[in-house]
């Protein structure tokens, strides 16, 4: 684990203190969003597990391969199966599972239920790098 030092991630903070690098299940059906994420994390020492598009997949793929996800990005706004209604299921596989939202601005309310449901956090669109990665260093150091 890097550490935050005056608003920066210092190191790698996608690593952790066994030298493994946490890895991540990006849920977003925005490809661009998807990449984004996943550039500024592994510019960070993570490593992208798998990027799903909507939250059923995401559901799918936390379901098989969840002892092997420290992470879970969600996006909120989603086809099929929007980020609280898969945040939820994915809770009740996992209750210590540990998940960020990704939020357009101005969803609030969204942010605060999910939070209410067991998201770790949030982040909010557009991304900046090093918002996302203190964000994401604050909840895993938890
Ligand atoms: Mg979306």
């Amino acid at each position: 684990m890097g550490e935050v030092v005056k608003g920066q991630c210092k190191g790698m903070c996608g690593v952790k203190a066994n030298g493994k690098p946490y890895r991540v299940l990006i849920v977003d059906d925005s490809a661009f969003i998807a990449k984004q994420l996943s550039q500024i994390l592994i510019s960070d020492g993570f490593e992208i597990a798998r990027i799903a598009p909507n939250g059923a997949v995401g559901l799918e793929v936390y379901k098989e391969e969840f002892q092997n996800i420290d992470l879970v990005t969600m996006d909120i706004t989603m086809p099929k199966m929007d980020g609280i209604s898969a945040l939820e299921k994915v809770m009740a596989i996992n209750k210590n599972a540990v998940v960020m939202m990704v939020s357009a601005l101005g969803k609030e309310d969204m942010v605060k239920r999910s939070i209410s449901i067991g998201a770790k956090g949030f982040i909010v669109k557009p991304l900046d790098r090093d918002k996302v990665l203190i964000r994401i260093a604050s909840i895993l150091e938890d």
